[in-house]
């Protein structure tokens, strides 16, 4: 199998959905956030889709999926429209989704992503095309139970921005990047939670095999039901190992849409290649197009915040690329720089290494300055971090005294020591860190055990 493979390469493209995480829905003032109400309390007609009613546009979702567009370097379509996308399904009570298809807010764009190889070192980079961005409301939720299937109306109307890439994605752990990467930046410009866990961040995975040399992509099957990135990188993992055995069989691949079953591990065929659906869509007459200027849209440009320039920027203060990583992935990107920019001359490794410990700019400065200004060990800055105390530090020789008094204290795991049992040096250490209250500094011990001892 790992021979053959060699001979074939994989191509990735995703379809994701944002859920956007604006004050309330898309057309109507109900709550946006009603994850945790009961069913089909946060409704109102318009989202209900009553006859007679009319949408009003919650101007927060345009500027939102525009600086998202943005984001992902797509130009912008001067003309916001939306469009009906009719289908019959029982969660869809108005029978159509105001969605944008002849216009989404953005196109072609494209997105850089860098990532730690696995020796969690190692930086690789690589591009991927962004088709599009669009927004379009959500639709309601069917709940099966054992002997009936319910329709939640909650969802109904919550807004969603839609993301296709082309397909420029050649490895599962390249599709992890490409989603972590934007759920970053999402979250950096305010608008999603983008929790995978809780629906809040979707994605569809179009996933084909093709020998390597042969000039058009393979038929592509799409997996759907990957609530993580675990899941989405076991999955594409999962269906290029089979497609490629398909190939080496001499079978055909057949497009269709598989789901993940997180049970058997495997992805299930839920069905083959539909007769393309015709959506009949057509411009969404309740509502009017919106214009949008360039002097907005150099305003919006101006102001965003990417993941790739903060991780760039904590590169230049002189942080190892495995830290900015480390940083970012704890969501303490924006602390670090912020830390760095209000005061100079801290050493950023030192800064990284005790940021885990604070939320607030100002405490921690003031950490680090206390820590440089009395010249602490990293036993001693952790003393002063759970006391409060700036603890005495030792000077060595009375370090040394201490030590001396510790083996005089100690006759027999000494004498355990001298006869090669080089273990018990742990306890004795123990036993001088513990006589210091903490402030002695373990290497600074070790080196003193050691002279004494040998
Ligand atoms: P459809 O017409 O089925 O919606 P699209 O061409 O619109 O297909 O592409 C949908 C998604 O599938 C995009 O993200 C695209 O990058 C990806 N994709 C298209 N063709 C392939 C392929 N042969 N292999 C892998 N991904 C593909
Ligand atoms: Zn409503
Ligand atoms: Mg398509």
């Amino acid at each position: 199998m790992n021979k053959t493979i060699d001979k074939y390469e994989a191509t990735i493209g995703l379809e994701i959905h944002v859920q956007l995480g604006t004050k309330s829905k898309m057309f109507c003032r109900c709550d946006n956030n009603s994850d945790t109400a009961k069913p089909n309390t946060n409704v109102c007609p318009v989202c209900m889709g009553y006859p007679g009613t009319l949408p009003v546009i919650n101007g927060q979702t345009i500027d939102w999926g525009i600086k998202t567009a943005l984001a992902l370097g797509c130009s912008i379509n001067p003309m916001q429209r939306f469009d009906r996308k009719n289908y019959f399904y029982p969660d869809l009570p108005k029978g159509y989704q105001i969605s944008q298809f002849f216009y989404p807010v953005g196109e072609k764009g494209n997105l850089v992503v860098d990532y730690l190889g696995t020796d969690r070192k190692t930086k690789h980079e690589f591009t991927v095309g962004i088709t599009r961005l669009h927004l379009e409301e959500d639709a309601g939720k069917l709940v099966h139970t054992s002997d009936a299937t319910l329709v939640d109306l909650n969802r109904c109307g919550t807004p969603l921005a839609e993301i296709v890439t082309e397909p420029d994605i050649k490895s599962p752990e390249e599709a992890r990047a490409f989603m972590q990467e934007l759920q970053c930046l999402v979250r950096l410009l305010g608008v999603s939670s983008a929790d995978m866990e809780k629906g809040h961040l979707r994605v569809d995975a179009n996933v084909s095999v093709r020998p390597i040399g042969q000039p058009t992509l393979g038929a592509k099957v799409e997996v759907k039901n990957m609530n993580s990135f675990k899941f989405m990188e076991q999955a594409l993992k999962f269906e290029i190992v089979r497609q490629t055995e398909m190939l080496e069989r001499g079978e055909k691949i057949e497009q269709e849409t598989r789901g993940w079953d997180e049970k058997t591990n495997s992805t299930v065929s839920q069905r083959s290649k539909e007769g393309s659906v015709d959506y009949r869509y057509f411009p969404e007459p309740d509502l009017p197009p919106i214009t949008i200027n360039d002097e907005q849209i150099e305003k919006w440009n101006r102001s965003l915040i990417l993941p790739s320039v903060l991780r760039e920027r904590a590169e230049q203060k002189g942080l190892a690329y495995d830290r900015v990583v480390e940083l970012q992935d704890k969501d303490k990107l924006v602390l670090f720089l912020g830390v760095l920019h209000s005061r100079g001359g801290l050493n950023p490794t030192q800064v990284a290494n005790w940021i885990e410990k604070f939320n607030d700019e100002e405490k921690l400065i003031e950490f680090m300055d206390v820590v440089g200004k009395h010249n602490l060990s990293t036993t001693a800055a952790k003393k002063y971090l759970e006391t409060g105390k700036i603890p005495e530090t030792m000077d060595d020789a009375v370090l040394r005294e201490m030590v001396g008094q510790v083996l005089d204290e100690n006759p027999e795991v000494v004498a355990k020591f001298k006869a090669g049992d080089v273990k018990v040096s742990a306890y004795l250490m123990g036993q001088v860190i513990k006589k210091s209250g903490g402030g002695a500094e373990p290497a600074l011990v070790q080196q003193i055990l050691i002279d004494l001892l040998t």
